[in-house]
């Protein structure tokens, strides 16, 4: 196809590139990135321009994606997250974050006077998406666990009582995978009569796999989230970052609009939307079933307790939240956290045991901590 080829120079440029990724990725514990990989038999997709313009559920005569194959990804996650057999609809994103803003903007819509709450663990991009829906909101304030603080959402709400309600719940905090539990909030809300509210689910990392875990945290559709929005590259794993947002298909009938450039309805957030992603969540769904994907999880929660108890043993004081993956401890050395790729805050690492971390790799960072703590006390 392309007649002219890459100066040596430039390839150099991209095999150092290669190498310099490769071993990147072979140290890093920090950042919830799954990198047991292996899409080769996906790679002859990578010379085409694959695009799912517009709503996946609606034809477009652009017609070179993968929008068969993306609707059976939102069937699946809807199903997992326990949607209503005929109410639900969702599409593949570029990430979690575009995820939590459709949900802000689907509840915007719905209820444009609302007031918007949630802690103030929530992920950094939330802020700035509320800012750009020009949503008011409310901060709220966390446990010491990294959980929103209820009774003073329950206070603030009281204050407030005049307005719609938009919660933005954590089902996994970014620091310390802290969930806010769905069944909570929804009491408060009965609690104090709020008639309109919407709840949406930042699922991003433990939302993925939440459902496998029993007792089954109250995060989901029946538990009375009215949207979710999962990272796809985090647990599941993707080359490229995508995500899921899945919603009430109800809710999203409101605000469709119909455009006749594409024949699809603009629906989504982009205009042009990645056709490849959806391919890559397909075949770990497929490759993996459901009970591939429990045990990739439970693998990981065994590995955590590992991690966590391997470091109590040796008198760090490392804590988790109940049946998350992430394990914090007091933040070692500038060396070590780099070198691990350990992401840190107020003095306080962590590490994420994803499907791909072993328990040597836990071993290895330990020993360096440990002989870390030997040598300063010295
Ligand atoms: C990672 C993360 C996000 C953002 O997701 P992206 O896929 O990086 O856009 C949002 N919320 C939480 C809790 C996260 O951990």
């Amino acid at each position: 196809m392309q007649s002219k080829s890459l100066s040596d120079t430039d390839k150099k440029v991209l095999n150092n590139l290669l190498l310099q990724v490769e071993q990147k990725t072979a140290d890093f514990m920090g950042y919830p990135v799954s990198k047991d990989l292996d899409f080769s038999e996906l790679m002859p997709f990578l010379n085409y321009p694959m695009n799912n313009l517009g709503d996946p559920f609606v034809a477009c005569t652009y017609d070179v994606g993968s929008r068969e194959i993306e609707k059976e990804v939102i069937a699946f996650f809807a199903s997992l997250f326990r949607a209503e057999a005929d109410d639900w609809w969702g599409y593949v994103t570029n990430g979690g974050s575009e995820g939590n803003l459709y949900g802000l903007f689907l509840a915007r819509e719905l209820h444009p006077k609302a007031m918007v709450y949630y802690s103030e663990t929530t992920h950094y991009s939330v802020q700035k998406n509320l800012h750009l829906l020009n949503m008011p909101n409310i901060v709220i304030s966390t446990q010491e666990n990294g959980e929103i603080n209820y009774q003073d959402l329950e206070e603030t709400i009281r204050m407030n009582r005049q307005l719609p309600v938009i919660i933005m719940a954590n089902i996994g905090t970014t620091m310390t995978e802290a969930r806010d539990d769905i069944s909570k909030i929804k009491s408060i809300l009965k609690k104090l009569a709020i008639k309109n509210y919407y709840i949406h689910a930042d699922g991003a990392l433990s939302g993925s796999y939440s459902a496998f875990v029993e007792p089954r945290p109250a995060f989901d559709f029946a538990d009375g989230a009215d949207s979710i929005a999962i990272s796809g590259h985090k647990f599941f794993g993707s080359p490229m970052p995508c995500g899921v947002v899945v919603v009430k298909k109800s809710n999203r009938d409101r605000i469709a609009r119909s455009v006749a450039y594409i024949g699809s309805v603009d629906t989504t957030i982009t205009g042009s939307r990645n056709g490849h992603s959806p391919l890559f969540l397909w075949y770990t769904l497929k490759k993996l079933g459901l009970d591939g994907l429990k045990d990739r999880a439970l693998n990981c929660l065994e590995t955590a307790k590992y991690a966590l108890e391997k470091l109590n043993e040796y008198g760090i004081e490392a804590w988790q939240n109940p049946h998350t993956i992430t394990v914090n401890f007091p933040s070692p050395s500038a060396r070590i956290r780099q070198k691990w790729q350990l992401a840190s805050e107020s003095g306080w690492s962590h590490i994420i045991c994803m499907p791909n971390i072993e328990k040597t790799q836990v071993d290895d960072l330990i020993t360096e901590m440990v002989t870390e703590l030997l040598v300063t006390s010295k």
